[in-house]
């Protein structure tokens, strides 16, 4: 539902602190909360605070016609149980928590999901002590098993391993269509959707914020804004003339599908050892709601934030990235990294070596490209990694600058932090 916003609504809220401007015929509007971006975050967020505060006027804005059709829509479907994440971080604690929301909410409200499972797998030495530590360091908390080739085979009798993780609690769900319910509820207490509604001016002043949107004529002014713009999250942050330590290097994510007669290949999520220096958690077989199995996805640099067609390259985040000094260092940083992903981005058959890691008996002609997605994941100035969820506040903005994966499972806990920090 897209709530317009004109001359009907002469006045919207509770008096304004200063007299309401009038901007071309259009009285001004005062929000409680306005939130920008209609993701995962946006919309929980939006939900948290009007169940909160019911009386509360929230308005959500949204660039695209429709929500949730970025990271939202284009990830893995995976609810994450917190395996890789360290102890004492937010994406760790969040994690942990947001799971068991997320199951929650999802049975509540007749969401499928599915708790599979899954495997983090091993197949040599050097992996196999990898995962022994990852297992040492997280094994009560989250009941995680660490099982032998043999008791692997047993469960997994197509699956090639030497030692596995076990993770019973992990599960599957469609994300957008989780966000889609939970926006729909807040929309039904009381949240104003505004789509179609690129910001383009933030203005804040000892009184209120004031947004500008391309194609809306009206201004938006609200006493606190939160900016949840994923891929445009550094962006929104210069808009409202904060410098920023770090800045969003796109990684595309690329997915194949298997073919329907290997659907019953895995019985559970299978995924590579970590590489816990990147952010990535390696290609993997994920079984999806609907039966099918993907494999990804890759995760190779991106020069266009929202480029999800072929070869896309888009001048002005091609600039943002080359003028961004953190770029280069992170480039010398992360060599091997970069150009490993970039080949298995361009090869299907190197794409391929990294599933036959785990079933030998796959050919081309198995998997299908299916769709990418692309990961705002942030890097600072020294050229490192952002691991963490980041954000970054004002007297009456607050940013969410860094939430990759696994922000969808986190969507409760980040939005339930935002309200403890925006109230
Ligand atoms: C390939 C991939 C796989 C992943 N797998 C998983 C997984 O299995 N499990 C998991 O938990 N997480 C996963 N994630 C991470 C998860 O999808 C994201 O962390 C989460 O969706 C982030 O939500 P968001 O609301 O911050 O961003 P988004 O969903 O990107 O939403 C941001 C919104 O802000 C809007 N916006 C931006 N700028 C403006 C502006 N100027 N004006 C108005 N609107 C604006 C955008 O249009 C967009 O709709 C994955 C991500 C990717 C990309």
């Amino acid at each position: 539902m897209v709530t317009l916003l004109g001359r009907g609504f002469v006045f919207f809220g509770k008096p304004c602190i200063r007299m309401p401007k009038t901007y071309w015929g259009y009285t001004a509007l005062i929000y409680d909360y306005c939130i920008v971006g209609a993701g995962i975050l946006g919309i929980s967020t939006a939900y948290q605070l009007i169940n909160k505060y019911p009386k509360a006027k929230i308005i959500l804005i949204e660039k695209e016609k429709q929500v949730a059709i970025h990271q939202t829509g284009r990830n893995s479907g995976v609810v994450h149980a917190g395996i890789y994440y360290k102890s004492g971080s937010l994406k760790s604690s969040f994690c942990i928590q947001g799971l068991r929301e997320t199951y929650q909410f999802a049975e509540q409200h007749s969401i499928p999901f599915k708790k599979i499972g899954k495997f983090i797998v091993a197949t040599n030495d050097q992996e196999s002590s990898v995962l022994e530590k990852l297992y040492q360091n997280r094994k009560d908390e989250l009941n995680l098993k660490l099982l032998s080739k043999s008791q692997v085979s047993s469960i997994e009798p197509n699956l090639r391993s030497s030692t596995a993780i076990l993770s019973p609690e992990t599960g599957i769900i469609d994300w957008q269509k989780f966000a889609q319910t939970v926006l729909k509820i807040a929309i039904d207490r009381g949240v104003k959707l505004l789509t179609n509604a690129y910001v383009t001016h933030i203005d804040e002043s000892s009184i209120c914020v004031e947004i500008t949107t391309l194609n809306n004529v009206k201004k938006i002014h609200t006493k606190k804004l939160i900016c949840c713009a994923g891929l445009h999250s550094d962006r929104l942050m210069k808009l409202s003339g904060l410098q920023s330590d770090v800045r969003i290097i796109p990684f595309k994510g690329t997915y194949f599908y298997l073919n329907k007669d290997k659907s019953n290949l895995f019985k559970k999520l299978i995924y590579p050892t970590p590489n816990l220096d990147t952010p990535f958690l390696g290609i993997h077989f994920t079984k999806h709601i609907n039966g099918s199995i993907s494999v990804g996805p890759s995760a190779s640099l991106s020069f266009t934030r929202e480029g999800y067609n072929g070869l896309q390259l888009n001048v002005k985040d091609t600039i943002d990235i080359f003028f961004y000094k953190g770029f280069w260092k992170f480039l010398m940083n992360q060599k091997k990294f970069i150009v490993n992903e970039a080949m298995i981005a361009f090869s299907k058959k190197l794409y391929l070596d990294q599933c036959k890691k785990f079933y030998n008996g796959l050919s081309l002609s198995d998997i299908h490209y299916s769709k990418c997605g692309i990961r705002a994941q942030a890097v600072d100035r020294d050229g490192n990694f952002v691991h963490d969820f980041l954000f970054a506040e004002t007297e009456k903005i607050l940013h969410v600058l860094n939430a990759p994966s696994p922000a969808a499972t986190s969507c409760f806990p980040i939005a339930e932090y935002i309200l403890k920090k925006a109230s």
